[in-house]
């Protein structure tokens, strides 16, 4: 007999499949795999297939499962590559990202980034119990402009709204890069595409409405009253 959770994650990846948010084989795979009832409080374990954000620590959200595909689709994620997140959260998005370039542990590598001290606690403490820990690195720290690494990333996925692209994130995408990130100041929120081509021009392309907690730190909402 399936376990509780695992009957009700297949009936959530039966609805996003239907629904249209999850079209990849990869990311299918990824939310059947993942366990998000190990990423939320535990008073919330009872919701955690439900298609919704629930609170976390730091006044923050887990996001929606269905936001959680369209961003994994849009980043085109495959095995290999190499994925910087802002706003680690729960672990739960990145542990996601790991399923789909790390699938045996292997090839490539997700870094996370979250600000509140006590959220990257709680996700390497999620990651580890759901076995990530190998393939997802937290680091706690400002994710909109000082970053800690040298080096540049295949894909970007930022899981907060931001006034603006940050500038420190588009000079740490590859080329042939992807990057995801909600743009806005308001309520709703634009979910913005940045595409960086072999030759490092940088297009951008909107994709719709969505609704996301302020990105914080230098780059972010820092100087406002939120
Ligand atoms: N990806 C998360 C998950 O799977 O649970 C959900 C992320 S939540 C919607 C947004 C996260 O971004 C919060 O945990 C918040 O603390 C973090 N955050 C906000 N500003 C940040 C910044 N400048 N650097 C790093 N993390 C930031």
């Amino acid at each position: 007999m399936l376990s509780p959770f695992k009957e009700e994650r297949r009936k959530l990846v039966d609805n996003l499949v239907r629904e249209g948010y999850v079209r990849s084989k990869g990311v299918m795979r990824a939310l059947l795999k993942v366990p998000r009832e190990e990423f939320v409080l535990p008073k919330y374990r009872k919701y955690a297939y439900l298609d919704m954000p629930l609170p976390i620590l730091s006044g923050q959200t887990i996001s929606a499962p269905h936001m959680c595909a369209i961003m994994c689709e849009e980043l085109r994620l495959r095995e290999g590559l190499e994925v910087l997140e802002v706003g680690t959260g729960s672990g739960y998005h990145a542990a996601l990202c790991a399923e789909i370039v790390a699938p045996e542990g292997g090839g490539g590598h997700v870094y996370s980034i979250e600000y509140f001290n006590e959220l990257a606690a709680f996700s390497k403490e999620n990651l580890r119990r759901a076995g990530y820990e190998d393939r997802v690195t937290v680091i706690n720290g400002d994710g909109s402009s000082l970053l800690p690494f040298r080096r540049g990333f295949d894909r970007i996925l930022v899981t907060a709204a931001a006034p603006k692209i940050p500038s420190k994130l588009v000079e740490h995408l590859n080329p042939g890069g992807r990057m995801i990130i909600p743009i806005g100041g308001g309520l709703v929120q634009i979910l913005t595409l940045v595409i960086k081509d072999e030759s490092g021009k940088v297009r951008v392309e909107e994709r719709g409405g969505c609704c996301f907690v302020k990105l914080k730190g230098l780059e972010g909402f820092m100087y406002e009253d939120y």
